[in-house]
């Protein structure tokens, strides 16, 4: 990283950091405790985020975003990775995968988008596919120039009730040389339409007050223009956009250890037994050396990605290490950090129990610890044929 960026980037946090201190902090703690994010507050984060020029920092410039390269929205996603899912994602980060919009989807769905008039949903996942994509059944068939949606997706997440979906189902089946092979294809499918329903699904326990839906498309007529990108073509598409949605989750993953380490060495140096601050006993402030270590290798890892992406030579292995090293990086910060808090580590009062239940998703969502390692294997073995 050359200074003149640096510099830039600096500012870039002193901004993100005093937006959140002054709009999002403040209501942490009610948010966990109400399961709600309160639909003014909401809309007041989302503007205020406007005014500051982050909301849809992501997107570039040419279709009104922000213009933000990889490496500064690393340092953006790793600022909000201190706070709660719940509030941040009211300052949108629209998926990149809308650049795929063409002709008049531009001005129906990119475009309110990057102004906040509308919200969308990455729908991929299903009742009986999560881990295993390719065993999705929504399908769509083909009727004239229309397609007839079918099927049923579940834990799809946003802060409000979206406007459309991006939906990924099945168009029928390509022959490869590793055999049968569904095709997907994306579509853009508007909440409101005759046989849609979208309504919110199961309470999460992390990041309380983000909202999972669950979709239900029953001989759901779409256009031909409701494609996104092209047909049979929609894995591919979501591809490099999953990849980054992975180095994002590493990044927040870096921000909230630190939060949590710098509360956990408080605690350390503060709590008393045997005459002592806790933290001179081995077992205690090992933990925090042990932290420190992760945290410092997870951001190098961030960084090299990200550095990787701005130069498009980001692979999917790439991706997949930053998942599974961080998010694991972050859970065994949060644990130890409860257990050098004690019976107090576990008490509604203080917030390192939020931060510790908040950090259990990120091993899950954006594809399983389990799922990361096996990409990684598989791109250490294909090449030698195994
Ligand atoms: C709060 C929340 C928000 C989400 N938001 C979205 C969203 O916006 N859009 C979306 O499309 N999805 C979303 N998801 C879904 C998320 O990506 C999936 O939950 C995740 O991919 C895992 O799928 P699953 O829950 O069905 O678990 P399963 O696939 O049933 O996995 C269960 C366990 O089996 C393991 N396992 C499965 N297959 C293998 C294997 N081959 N080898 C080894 N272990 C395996 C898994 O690693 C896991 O430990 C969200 C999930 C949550 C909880």
């Amino acid at each position: 990283m050359n200074t003149a960026v640096s510099y830039e980037n600096e500012l870039l946090l002193k901004t993100v950091q005093s937006f959140l201190e002054a709009e999002i902090y403040p209501h942490e703690e009610e948010v966990d405790r109400a399961g709600e994010v309160p639909l003014e507050l909401g809309h007041q984060i989302e503007q205020r985020s406007k005014e500051v020029g982050l909301f849809a920092s992501n997107l570039p410039e040419h279709v009104g975003g922000g213009g933000l390269n990889y490496t500064a929205m690393s340092v953006v996603e790793r600022e909000y990775g201190k706070t709660s899912h719940a509030l941040h994602s009211w300052i949108a980060r629209p998926t990149e995968l809308l650049l795929a919009c063409e002709g008049d989807q531009i001005a129906r769905y990119l475009d309110p988008c990057v102004t906040g008039e509308k919200r969308e949903l990455f729908a991929l996942t299903e009742p009986e596919a999560g881990s295993d994509v390719m065993g999705m059944k929504t399908n769509a068939r083909r009727d004239g120039d229309d397609w007839i949606l079918n099927g049923s997706k579940h834990f799809i997440s946003g802060p409000i009730m979206p406007d459309f979906a991006i939906v990924f189902a099945a168009t029928g089946i390509d022959e490869t040389p590793r055999g049968p092979r569904k095709r997907v294809t994306a579509f853009l499918v508007d909440v409101g339409l005759p046989g849609f329903d979208c309504s919110e699904g199961h309470k999460c326990v992390s990041y309380r007050g983000y909202k999972t839906f669950q979709l239900s498309f029953n001989n759901v007529r779409l256009g031909p223009d409701q494609i996104l990108g092209e047909e049979g073509r929609g894995l591919e598409l979501s591809g490099k956009w999953l990849g980054m949605g992975r180095i994002w989750v590493g990044a927040t993953c870096c921000g909230k250890a630190e939060r949590i380490l710098e509360m956990g060495t408080d605690w350390a140096a503060n709590r008393k037994q045997f005459g002592k601050p806790i933290g001179s006993f081995q077992a205690t402030g090992f933990r925090l050396a042990d932290a420190a270590i992760g945290l410092r290798t997870a951001d190098l890892l961030v960084a090299d990605a990200v550095k990787r992406a701005d130069e498009g030579r980001m692979e999917d292995m790439d991706a997949a290490m930053v998942k599974v090293y961080c998010s694991e990086m972050l859970n065994k910060v949060a644990d130890d950090t409860v257990q050098i808090f004690g019976g107090m580590g576990l008490m509604e009062e203080l917030p390192i129990q939020r931060l510790w239940r908040d950090s259990r998703l990120e091993r899950i969502w954006d594809g399983t610890s389990e799922i990361q390692r096996h990409i990684i294997t598989r791109a250490i073995l294909r090449p030698l044929g195994a």
